[in-house]
């Protein structure tokens, strides 16, 4: 029987890769010149910013399958792929503790200004006097945008640290105990941290932006684990820099990983490499899933997890 041939569109870790080329015969995008093999590939995998549009999609006329490693899926033109009938999943649910805890990680280091203290102790300076003192996150109010799978999952540990947490998100949820704001710009104005944690796309493209800075205030800190293109990138630089707000924790940025230097050499920000979901375990967990739904589909079989969009088709 002929191999099943699929393109990959992006970095993937390597057991990933080992395991793809041992189930599939598997092209490299940069490396496709020959039109024969364009009509042969039948899926595409690659990572949940990885571009699918409909351009890709026009000039591999076969495929049939779009795996994202990754919950987050904003790099695929789902419409483009639904109208061709094409099938996209992604991998839900397995990430959430992961983010979760880096989100914990994140808002401990601005509050308590974990990455600047351990400069501080490097630098020889405490001889001189001791560090600033820093904010308390135990009992603070979270605001959270976005409150699904890594939401909830966020709220639980948060619940943890007796923060008093209240959301914003497409629709309230009755059956939760806490209070629900209408937009991000009112959730911001009751909190003294706001996290993001939805989708990219532009469902939520700058979504947060000046007036929800201001609404935060110069007490306020703001955590992305979403996407960079949820924030005004510029807005929340320049709200950093005068103190609108007192500072970031961000995994996710505009053009990453091309991090602009306004926001590299800002002192109140603690930065981290897209890395939420990166631990050994959650990233074998999420290929597993990969692997699973791709194998599903060329089966005949059930797919574990189809995005939203595919499930009702
Ligand atoms: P999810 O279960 O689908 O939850 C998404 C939440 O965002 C839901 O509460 C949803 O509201 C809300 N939302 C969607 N569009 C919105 C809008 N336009 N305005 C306000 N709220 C909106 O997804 P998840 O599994 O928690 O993942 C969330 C996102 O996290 C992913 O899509 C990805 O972008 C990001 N992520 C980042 C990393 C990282 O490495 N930093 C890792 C994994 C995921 P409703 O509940 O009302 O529908």
């Amino acid at each position: 029987m002929d191999p099943i041939e699929i393109l990959r569109v992006s970095n993937l870790p390597p057991f990933l890769v080992d395991d793809l080329h041992k189930a599939y015969l598997m092209h490299d995008n940069n490396h496709i010149t020959d039109p024969d093999v364009l009509k042969r590939v039948v899926a595409i995998v690659g990572g949940g910013e990885s571009k699918v549009d409909r351009k890709l999609l026009s000039i591999l006329p076969n495929v049939k399958m779009i795996s994202v490693f990754g919950v987050g899926y904003d790099g695929v033109d789902v419409a483009a792929a639904v109208e061709k009938g094409i099938t996209v999943s992604h991998t839900p649910g397995v990430l959430n503790d992961d983010v979760a805890d880096l989100a914990m990680g994140l808002l401990l280091s601005v509050a308590r200004q974990i990455p600047r203290a351990d400069q501080f102790v490097r630098a020889g300076d405490w001889v001189d006097g001791p560090f600033n003192l820093t904010k308390k996150l135990t009992g603070a109010r979270l605001g959270i945008v976005g409150l699904g799978r890594i939401g909830l999952a966020i709220a639980k540990r948060a619940s943890a640290f007796d923060m008093k947490i209240s959301y914003t998100a497409r629709s309230k949820k009755a059956e939760l105990p806490f209070p629900y704001y209408p937009s991000a710009k009112a959730l911001a104005a009751e909190v003294d941290f706001l996290l993001a944690i939805t989708p990219g796309g532009d469902s939520t493209r700058g979504m947060i932006n000046q007036e929800v800075f201001e609404a935060l205030g110069p007490k306020g800190f703001f955590i992305n684990v979403a996407r960079g293109s949820v924030v005004d990138q510029p807005a929340m630089i320049k709200a950093l820099e005068n103190k609108v707000i007192a500072g970031a924790g961000l995994d996710v940025y505009y053009d990453e990983p091309r991090i602009s230097p306004e926001l590299r050499h800002l002192p109140n920000v603690v930065l981290t490499p897209h890395m939420a979901s990166g631990t050994f375990e959650t990233r074998r967990a999420m290929a597993d899933l990969a692997l699973a739904n791709l194998a599903a589909y060329f089966a005949g079989t059930p797919i574990p997890a189809l995005v939203p969009e595919c499930q009702a088709l």
